[in-house]
């Protein structure tokens, strides 16, 4: 009999965690690479946040915490629904998950059925795709292009759905585009949608304070939509808290009762520390955090600066999250110090070799026409790995 289940045999390995666990390896040779493949912020937690988590330690916090979350911790999200996203929800609607991919895959889980489409306006983030066939759905793909700022449009969405597509999932700021929907442009999303009411939202809105327009909107907002949407949020990219490992829901209450059944016989409550440093961290003012956000938006200007000093990069403006995502097929189909371009992996294989710098396909985003940049790393690591790239391309 086969070792190993099918599922895990058909699942694709993350590309973004693929891609640092590489450049962690090649490190381990000696050699000197520049890792711009992971979304991590390269800042420190900060102090108050420890504080509490150094509190809560020194309090005996060592328990089972209730399976979706401390009810004082729950009231903290509630109030940063309310204060950040005009939305309104009751402690039975939300649950804290060990990250946003956990409440991810809780989704999933209670959600789909064998055969049910999810649909996926491309580029994705990496683990979409992979966590809704993990659950027997079927993505379906919509693409943009950059040309549209990496956007669906209403008649795209609409395009998609068919009598199958249970959900729609999408992120904004999106990675890997950093495009962020206006709420004008969710308001063309939901009125599609309202003609068809039996499909749901997925809005990942995990980049929601690093965003540099400003203006965040939820699709939940609209109260049309408010029964249909899942808001899925968390600490790991605002509050430089990705080991911390905390994400949550506002959700129907049906919803997050059955992610909290699954939650209870999978994983238990998320880590209990953790979710007292996230009381601290949500009751805060964002205002707290706008240092690291005005240095990403310094970094974008850089990074953006940079490629377009190199031909065959074509890029947009990312609006928010701390990627960007330029279109490389001008090189498609040359050949570069004897290695033949195909398409964005071999590219970004290339960049690798030869440049020593990380990044990550599109691919893995659903668009074979881009590489990702991750500017979470300092603007000396930028200018010297884009000096590097712009070497190893000319
Ligand atoms: N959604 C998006 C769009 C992301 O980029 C990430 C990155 N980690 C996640 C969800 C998951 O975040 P986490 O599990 O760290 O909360
Ligand atoms: N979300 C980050 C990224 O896209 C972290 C890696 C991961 O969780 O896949 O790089």
């Amino acid at each position: 009999m086969q070792l190993l289940s099918d599922r895990i045999l058909n699942m694709s390995v993350s590309a973004t965690l693929a891609m640092a666990a590489k450049a962690r390896e090649l490190r381990g040779e000696g050699k000197d690479i520049i890792g711009l493949s992971l979304g991590e912020p390269d800042f420190n937690t900060p102090d108050f946040i420890k504080d509490a988590a150094i509190n809560a330690i020194n309090e005996n916090y060592n328990s089972y915490s209730p399976v979706d979350g401390y009810g004082d911790l729950k009231e903290a999200i509630i109030t940063k629904f309310k204060r950040d996203n005009n939305l309104i929800y009751t402690p039975a609607q939300i649950v804290v998950s060990t990250g946003a991919k956990q409440c991810l895959a809780n989704i999933a889980g209670v959600m789909l059925n064998a055969g049910d489409e999810v649909i996926l306006p491309c580029p994705y983030w990496v683990s979409y795709s992979d966590i809704v066939k993990l659950n027997d759905g079927v993505p379906v793909e919509v693409k943009t292009s950059i040309d549209t700022n990496f956007k669906m449009t209403p008649a795209q969405l609409e395009a998609a759905i068919t009598p199958k597509t249970k959900m729609i999932w999408f992120s904004s700021p999106c990675n890997p585009s950093g495009s962020v929907y206006s709420k004008e442009e969710l308001r063309g999303l939901a009125n599609v949608l309202v003609k068809h009411p039996n499909i749901y939202v997925v809005s990942d809105e995990i980049y929601e304070h690093i965003n540099y327009i400003g203006g965040h909107a939820s699709i939940a907002e609209f109260e049309d939509m408010y029964d249909r949407t899942i808001t899925v949020n968390g600490v790991s990219k605002a509050f430089a808290m990705t080991g911390w490992r905390i994400g949550y829901i506002g959700a129907p209450e049906k919803i997050a009762r059955a992610c909290n059944k699954l939650q209870g016989q999978v994983t238990s409550g998320a880590n209990c520390i953790a979710q007292r440093a996230v009381i601290t961290a949500l009751n805060e003012s964002p205002s707290r955090v706008q240092y690291m956000i005005d240095e990403f938006k310094e970094r974008r200007d850089l990074v953006l600066d940079l490629l377009n000093n190199i031909d065959g990069f074509k890029t947009n403006t990312p609006d928010g999250a701390f990627y960007v995502f330029p279109n490389v097929s001008a090189y498609f189909g040359k050949t570069l110090n004897g290695k033949t371009i195909n398409n964005a992996t071999d590219f970004s294989l290339y960049l690798l070799e030869e440049a020593l710098v990380a990044t990550v396909t599109g691919d893995a985003f659903g668009n074979p026409d881009c590489i990702r940049i991750s500017y979470a790393a300092s603007k000396e690591l930028i200018i010297e790995a884009i000096k590097r790239i712009k070497e190893a391309v000319s």
